[in-house]
């Protein structure tokens, strides 16, 4: 049972308004108010792939590098990992300096001294309670840190790591409109510098492993991963939304769907004044794609 399950709304509203909270309030809400107003910020979905893009440089790491330097400088990164999943609520990251996590196993040791010092944004996470807590428990967390969908990426991105970051869970409990519309209620962040970053795969099966097509992607893999982008391009969210519904397919693209929900929050922030363009339109494993989207 998750910790959510186990808090009642009251105890969980009654936490968020601890003494301990109320004294850092104030200091908080000076963070915030330094944001400044901005002109709409990108919302960028990045395809991640495998953690070993950690320490091993390559085409998609490169791109990665040349987004970066191509975005305007945010004030602070929200980022929805696929790798962070709660149940009947959400967290978001609380700390002023969160941990490095490295959650993945039985990789070379290089990967796990990898260090990605971004500060995080207490300000900014406070909001998020206020922001967000009328559609779902949220609660400030100070353990998970950044995962590797998060510092995998943004090491590349901005490498400087000087600018402050948080991270959103993802209630893994709620369909998947619910992660649209939550999108939605992001969107006064995107005016005030903050470039959200959706961390997932829009075609995500990790048992099938290289060598097993000739690092072919299969004809599927490939097929899920161009209806999904014809629907991007066409404005169709509610179809992107509806991906369970695109047939035997899903069970074998999106065996869990956990990498495919952090793109819904980025499409739930397009207004339309908004372009997507698509970058890195390669798969790195016969079912994994690396398609990633800028909104801007
Ligand atoms: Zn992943």
């Amino acid at each position: 049972m998750s910790w959510m399950q186990k808090t009642n709304r009251r105890e969980f509203l009654a936490g968020t308004l601890s003494a301990s909270a109320l004294g850092t309030l104030a200091a908080c809400m000076k963070e915030t108010q330094k944001m400044p107003s901005t002109e709409r910020m990108p919302v960028v979905f990045v395809g991640h792939g495998t953690p070993r893009s950690a320490v091993w440089t390559n085409e998609w790491t490169a791109s990665w590098e040349a987004v970066g330097a191509e975005l305007p400088r945010p004030s602070a990164i929200l980022s929805i990992s696929a790798h962070w999943l709660t149940r009947g609520g959400a967290l978001v990251t609380a700390s002023r300096e969160p941990r490095m996590n490295y959650d993945f196993y039985g990789f070379p040791d290089e990967m796990y001294k990898v260090v990605y010092p971004a500060p995080g944004n207490v300000g900014l996470a406070q909001e998020l309670q206020s922001t967000l807590g009328g559609e779902l428990p949220i609660r400030p967390d100070n353990e998970w840190g950044f995962d590797h969908g998060t510092w995998v990426v943004l090491k590349y991105m901005f490498p400087k790591a000087d600018i402050p970051v948080i991270q959103l869970s993802i209630d893994y409990s709620k369909p998947a409109s619910f992660h649209y519309e939550l999108g939605k209620h992001l969107a006064s962040l995107r005016t005030r510098g903050v470039m959200v970053l959706g961390s997932g795969n829009m075609v995500h099966n990790l048992s099938i492993r290289p060598g097993m097509n000739n690092d072919q992607p299969y004809d599927w893999a490939q097929e899920f991963d161009a209806a999904i982008w014809k629907s991007i391009q066409e404005g169709n969210h509610q179809a992107v939304i509806d991906f369970q519904k695109m047939g035997n397919v899903v069970a074998q693209v999106h065996p869990t769907h956990d990498h495919f929900l952090p793109l819904l929050y980025c499409l739930g922030l397009k207004t339309e004044k908004d372009e997507v363009r698509a970058f890195n339109e390669n798969f790195q494993w016969p079912a994994v794609s690396m398609r990633s989207i800028v909104i801007s």
